[in-house]
């Protein structure tokens, strides 16, 4: 047996992998290193990479200049612990989020707290949410808002506002925390804005106001929980309500955050400011796990009224500087790299290439918004059947449920894009082994 089949079968013996059965037909391969936008498999195939190691990589893998600050930050310490110690490269870190998350000269956010993963910075938002309310003595505002079709992390809170019923999450109900959910009534970001739709969300202010600490929402789109678009205006519908109705505004921006959708962050393209920021995948560029909770200086001072004056959270590895270091370049290269012209072509090659998928009777619509082209399904894929198929022609595309998509690095090539889509196509004119029997 050579190294590359025991090493799989030992994986299949020992490791669990995420939200993966263990089925012994499951796909799996063995990566033995990735640079650039390719993935060198063990078994010598190279593959392109169109999911980005889920939204992260958008700088691609192995390069230069973030590897070079890893590097140098190891050889002066990996980490140290954050408790009364600081260092360079979190307080640079921080004044950089800060000064992106400005508008006009204007700061949007006061502080940042650095978690080890967007579940992690979700409850973190959460417990600020919550701290900020039991300063003013307000113990009753424990609850939580949120649409359908959200998506927020795999952790106990973070799971108890993502979907309830259409998700990965579905097994723990009446195990998690009940919250409160309203409808998003009409996906898709080129409908006209009805003002109706904000009804259902209305109405769950009205009702619930008194107990509700936040609310919480993936801005413009919504992630895992479907490659869902929505109408900026119901972001804008729900702040006025947060400030009707005294409830706290969170955007979980850990997917659509560092350009992805087309604006540095959607909240801004949203021209909607929420109280509390989330933010994770790509802030490293897909190198290691760092996640950040901003809060604004009402928030701020909110927590600091409270007599005790501090945020009641503090992992081990808060603020890691081999994470913050590599964070600290990534966000250097967005700039240096021109992002927006990155995206920007991605989303022109997309709309001119990927929509014609539209023209499949299997599939139900394409979507494209900055760097991300969905391809929806009118039934749920064959993921068994498809993985393989995409890994023949050269590419990595995984796609869940009725979704195939793509939101590749933001420096792939417009013939390695272009391979992406092909494969998408060649796939879907093969109906017979697309839709799961
Ligand atoms: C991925 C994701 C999370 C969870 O982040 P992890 O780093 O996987 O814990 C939370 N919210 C959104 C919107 C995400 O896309």
């Amino acid at each position: 047996m050579n190294n590359t089949n025991s090493q799989l079968q030992s994986d299949r013996k020992n490791l669990w992998h995420p939200y993966t059965n263990v089925a012994s037909d499951n796909p799996l391969y063995l990566v033995n290193s990735a640079s650039g936008v390719e993935l060198q498999l063990a078994d010598g195939r190279k593959l392109i990479d169109g999911m980005s190691s889920w939204w992260a990589c958008i700088h691609g893998y192995n390069h230069p200049a973030l590897n070079q600050a890893a590097k140098n930050q190891l050889d002066k310490m990996s980490h140290v612990m954050f408790g009364s110690l600081t260092h360079e490269p979190a307080i640079t870190l921080a004044e950089k989020l800060l000064a992106m998350t400005s508008q006009n000269g204007k700061q949007d956010f006061e502080r940042v707290f650095f978690a080890d993963s967007g579940s992690v910075s979700v409850e973190v938002a959460i417990k600020m949410a919550i701290q900020y309310w039991f300063a003013q003595g307000k113990t009753q505002k424990s609850q939580l808002l949120t649409v359908r079709n959200g998506y927020h992390g795999d952790t106990f809170a973070a799971m108890s506002v993502t979907d309830p019923e259409n998700s990965m999450h579905s097994m723990f109900q009446g195990v998690v925390s009940k919250h409160l959910f309203a409808e998003i009534p009409a996906y898709g970001d080129s409908i006209e804005w009805q003002d109706d739709y904000i009804v259902p969300i209305k109405q769950q202010f009205e009702q619930h106001h008194e107990k509700i600490a936040a609310f919480i929402i993936e801005p413009l789109l919504q992630g895992a929980g479907g490659m869902k678009f929505y109408h900026a205006e119901y972001l804008r519908q729900i702040r006025k309500l947060c400030d009707q109705y005294d409830v706290l505004l969170i955007f979980d921006e850990i997917a659509t955050g560092f350009g992805r959708t087309g604006s540095l962050f959607a909240y801004q393209a949203a021209k909607t400011t929420p109280d509390i920021l989330c933010l994770g995948k790509a802030l490293t560029g897909g190198y290691m796990t760092l996640a950040a909770t901003l809060a604004n200086s009402k928030v701020v001072a909110g927590i600091h009224a409270d007599h005790q004056g501090l945020l009641m959270h503090g992992p081990t590895f808060m603020a890691n500087p081999l994470a913050c270091a590599v964070a600290n370049q990534s966000l250097n290269l967005l700039e240096q790299n021109n992002w927006q012209q990155q995206v920007l072509s991605i989303e022109q090659q997309l709309l001119s290439e990927l929509t014609a998928c539209e023209k499949y009777g299997s599939v139900a619509q394409v979507r494209v918004k900055g760097a991300i082209g969905v391809v929806e399904m009118k039934q749920a894929v064959n993921f068994k059947e498809i993985v393989p198929k995409f890994v023949e022609q050269g590419v990595w595309i995984r796609p869940f449920g009725k979704l195939i998509y793509i939101m590749p690095p933001y420096v792939i090539k417009p013939e390695q894009l272009n391979k992406l889509i092909q494969a998408i196509k060649s796939i879907l004119s093969n109906d017979v082994d697309v839709i799961r029997s």
